[in-house]
């Protein structure tokens, strides 16, 4: 390839709340020739086919926890893979629930896929390769392909447990995905001076008017804004991009951006919609 190829695009912005704008969450990172998708939320096919990056090109799919709407898009990523010439699917996946729904993606489809065989001579059937790793909040090595590097830290999900966020380091630039999170030093620090940084991230007013309410607890183990900024300014993080937005943007994302800046983030910044994409 002649053209820097790099790129991050937003697969999904949104949550578990159905928005016909917001896919579920998700992130495909391309670098140095390889594509990685982390999570794989309601439509990342669709967004995948969208950004012209076909599902059965994929080299691997990061996984960061079991929360619903970060996983079930990947039956149809895994079976869509296999249809399209690709039978083998890499997941990694931090050992627990997460590595175990992953392992067990297929056991549904049995009858589905026994069919396809038989009526259409299907070539063998879907797997998947499920690497797992003990998380750690020490960041750790968890897959590579020639010089691309992936490295994981347990983050603060609780009570998800396991949660991780991922680091993807190549010879042309580096790429931190959040996964779900409070703010932490975990992630900070897996995220000095990356190139780009897409974290999640909940609005501090949301909070404040939550107390109390049912939407406490939702609230409480999600990114504030404002910490956001302050965090992402000290790691110095080249390009923020923000996602999987609580609560959803009803009128546009400035509130979001507003609360980070005041957090003194004065890098580049993007509050990304489904398929907003960053280039280098
Ligand atoms: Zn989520
Ligand atoms: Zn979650």
């Amino acid at each position: 390839m002649s053209e820097p190829s790099n790129r991050v695009v937003l697969t999904g912005t949104g949550v578990p709340v159905p928005d016909p704008d917001r896919a579920g969450a998700g992130t495909l990172v391309e670098l140095d020739g390889v594509r990685l998708q982390v999570d794989a939320g309601r439509g990342t096919v669709q967004r995948l086919t969208a950004a012209m990056a076909p599902v059965q090109t994929l080299d691997v799919l990061l996984l960061t926890h079991h929360h619903s709407d970060h996983l079930t898009g990947l039956a149809d990523l895994v079976l869509s893979r296999w249809l399209a010439g690709a039978p083998r699917t890499t997941i990694v996946a931090p050992a627990g629930p997460t590595a175990r729904f992953a392992a067990g993606i297929l056991d549904q489809w049995q009858d589905d896929i026994a069919v396809r065989i038989e009526h259409a001579g299907h070539d063998g059937s879907p797997s998947v390769d499920v690497v797992t790793f003990e998380p750690s909040s020490s960041p750790s090595e968890v897959w590579h392909s020639g010089a691309v590097s992936v490295t994981a830290v347990s983050v603060h999900h609780e009570p998800v447990l396991p949660a991780v966020a991922y680091r993807i380091d190549g010879p042309s630039g580096s790429v931190v995905v959040s996964g779900d999170t409070t703010v932490c030093s975990e992630v900070e620090l897996l995220a000095t001076d990356v190139d780009v940084l897409v974290h999640e991230v909940r609005l501090r007013a949301f909070a404040e008017q939550s107390v109390g309410t049912h939407y406490e607890p939702i609230a409480g183990y999600h990114a504030d804004a404002v910490d956001l900024g302050a965090s992402a300014e000290r790691a110095g993080v080249g390009h923020l991009v923000l996602t999987h937005y609580i609560p959803i943007p009803v009128n546009g994302h400035q509130a979001f951006v507003d609360e980070v800046r005041s957090g003194g983030y004065s890098g580049r910044l993007i509050a990304g919609d489904d398929l907003t994409t960053v280039r280098w």
